[in-house]
């Protein structure tokens, strides 16, 4: 092999290296270190990181497996199915990116009427961001009008489903409206 040949080999290993640590290495939100769902242990006794990955339901996740691409500074995690950027959490203050002021203070009912865990969930596809609040409730006619007044007055969406198989219990999720 001659010298230039050589060089050239060189100069392509290297290009090909810079270009993998750019596009893999880091979250594109926050700049963390990525890595695989796989090798990131899920601590039970702690709040999940991320409940998209981690819901600890018995039902299978579809979406995210042990090779799905995550954050280990922000946990945000990557769809490939939906391309874009997801966590979902019970805890509204612990987003690095903070949830919008409408989604994070949205007023919870009361305990005696909530009835699974509320979940905050971010979306993150390049500029565009995507946020919600979701949990079961009592269905109640005076907690739908509060919720259907606080979306109103913060410009949110909201979906309140009656799925029959909860008797007296609806599904409730407040979101951002798409931004056109
Ligand atoms: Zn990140």
């Amino acid at each position: 092999m001659n010298q230039r040949l050589i060089q050239l080999l060189i100069a392509i290993l290297l290009l090909c290296s810079v270009h993998r640590s750019s596009a893999a290495d880091a979250c594109p939100v926050c700049g963390g270190k990525l890595t695989t769902v796989g090798t990131v242990t899920d601590d039970r006794t702690k709040p999940s990181k991320n409940i998209s990955v981690w819901n600890r339901s018995i039902c299978a996740n579809m979406f995210y497996d042990d090779a799905s691409v995550i954050c280990t500074q922000c946990w945000l995690s990557y769809s490939k199915q939906f391309q874009r950027w997801e966590r979902s959490s019970e805890l509204p203050d612990s987003f690095r990116r903070p949830l919008s002021a409408g989604i994070r203070g949205f007023p919870v009912p009361p305990a005696k009427n909530i009835k699974s865990l509320v979940v905050y969930s971010q979306q993150i596809a390049g500029a565009k961001v995507s946020e919600s609040v979701a949990f079961w409730c009592t269905d109640s006619d005076s907690l739908i009008s509060d919720f259907r007044a606080y979306a109103r007055k913060h410009n949110l969406s909201i979906r309140v489903e009656m799925q029959g198989r909860v008797r007296k219990q609806i599904y409730v999720a407040i979101e951002t409206k798409p931004s056109a």
